[in-house]
């Protein structure tokens, strides 16, 4: 194929065996959500590129390299391809009063963000997002609501080694202090620093805390800590999520250095780390973000949430080992002769209409080939129609795995081919549960 016409790099093809895959996690994902009260939201994937600027902070490596920005050539409006949901959702929640006319909310959304990131295992140009998202919810409860539901989500898909890092950013206030005293810090060991910690000194000094380059370590290891600026409220509204996890029986690990590739975060964060997926360890990631809505131009409201890496958590999931089986039909329907085809076209559809899946052969070709399409589909049963049963309205129905195979084959009218396939299904199943 002529590489121009492939897909763009980082943006990935999910095929089918892998999006049935995705499709079953989903289907997990939304019975969890609607276990704790969350509503569905779907906001568009662009967005003015000034709503980004704004909510997330023109000095981060988002706003700074990784956003798909572009001007509409047809009437010069700047936009950008959403690089997370935090700040859609807000916007949507003020532009539609949501919180100021029906109270507090708590939403979620599902689909793919887009960041002009170098690719690697874990780290795609588009890649998705699960995002939750409370609006109008000040305490500890609501922070402690997010970590422990997660905990309960890790727990039902099976997967054990993911940890939680948890820390406090404290107010703005208390932030600006810290903030004062870590420039103070950093410049007396400017020389030290790497292009990336001169170039946000004055600009984000947090976010040098938060570096990866292993040659300054132990030089943001010394810095001055957040969590010695914090005040009374600050502390009181930590602990009170400390609390809560701990009677919840979550273990978690202070990490000071925990600081957010975001702006808007302010008092709980947090992030579920784990070591199996190499450098992209970090699955769900989240907090409090309680300026946000007013700086987006709401009536000020604060709010918390957190976002999970669907690929990464998919990728952990799979290692684990603990994937669903293939989806295959219920019936595969094979058919010979112009009378048999349609038929079987009736047949399939009446099938379909009682709630079971049907595979109805296109395409022709001998009985033989036809059948061999069957058993490779992984149904349980065949509809067998040729001649004679077109002739009789009649359907032959044959069981293609189990202890029948190979051998009974009984025929029914059209009108009573639902009964006997649910019965035959819901008898594999009796045998499966008893083995
Ligand atoms: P990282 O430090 O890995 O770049 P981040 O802090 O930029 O992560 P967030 O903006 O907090 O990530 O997004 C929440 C989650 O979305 C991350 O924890 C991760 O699981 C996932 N994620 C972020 N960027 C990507 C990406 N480019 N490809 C795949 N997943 C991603
Ligand atoms: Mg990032």
């Amino acid at each position: 194929m002529n590489p121009s016409l492939q897909a763009v790099r980082g943006m990935n093809d999910i095929l089918p065996d892998e999006a049935e895959i995705w499709e079953h996690f989903e289907d997990i994902v939304r019975d969890w959500l609607r276990r704790y009260g969350y509503r569905p939201i779907r906001m568009p994937l662009v967005e003015p590129t000034p709503l980004f600027c704004r909510a997330i902070g023109e000095v981060t490596d988002i706003v700074e390299k990784e956003m798909y920005s572009f001007e509409d050539a047809l009437n010069g409006e700047k936009l950008t391809l959403r690089p997370e949901g935090t700040a859609s959702c807000v916007r949507a929640a003020i532009q539609h009063n949501l919180v100021a006319s029906h109270g507090p909310q708590r939403l979620y959304y599902h689909g793919p963000m887009f960041r002009h990131e170098r690719p690697q295992k874990g780290r795609y140009r588009q890649f998705h997002q699960i995002g939750i998202e409370a609006l109008g919810f000040a305490g500890p409860d609501i922070d402690a609501e997010h970590i422990i539901m997660t905990a309960a989500l890790w727990k039902e898909l099976g997967l054990d080694d993911v940890r939680l890092e948890l820390n406090s950013l404290g107010s703005s206030a208390e932030r600006a202090q810290h903030r004062a005293a870590l420039i103070a810090y950093l410049e007396g060991v400017q020389d030290q620093l790497d292009e990336e910690g001169r170039r946000r000194l004055y600009t984000n000094p947090l976010r040098i805390l938060d570096t990866k380059n292993p040659a300054l370590q132990s030089l943001v290891e010394a810095a001055p800590k957040l969590a010695d600026y914090l005040g009374d409220e600050s502390r009181a509204h930590f602990e009170g999520v400390r609390m809560l996890l701990d009677d919840a029986g979550i273990a978690y690990r202070l990490n000071h250095r925990l600081v957010r590739g975001l702006d808007y975060y302010n008092l709980g964060v947090f992030e579920w780390v784990t070591d199996r997926l190499g450098a992209q360890g970090t699955v769900c990631a989240g907090g409090r973000y309680d300026s946000l809505i007013e700086q987006l131009g709401g009536k000020p409201q604060p709010a918390a949430g957190f976002a999970m890496g669907v690929e990464r958590l998919l990728a952990l999931w799979q290692e684990n080992g603990q994937l669903p089986e293939r989806h295959a039909p219920q019936v595969y329907a094979v058919h010979q002769g112009e009378a048999a085809r349609r038929l079987a076209f009736r047949a399939a559809e009446n099938l379909r209409a009682d709630g079971i899946d049907v595979v109805l052969h296109c395409g022709g070709g001998s009985f033989k080939s036809q059948m061999k399409k069957a058993d490779a589909s992984g149904a349980a049963l065949a509809l067998v129609i040729g001649d004679d049963e077109a002739a009789a309205g009649e359907i032959s129905v044959k069981p293609l795995r189990g202890d029948d195979a190979g051998g009974r084959q009984w025929r029914v009218a059209l009108d009573a081919l639902s009964e006997t396939i649910w019965d035959s299904l819901l008898d594999d199943e009796t045998d499966m549960e008893q083995k």
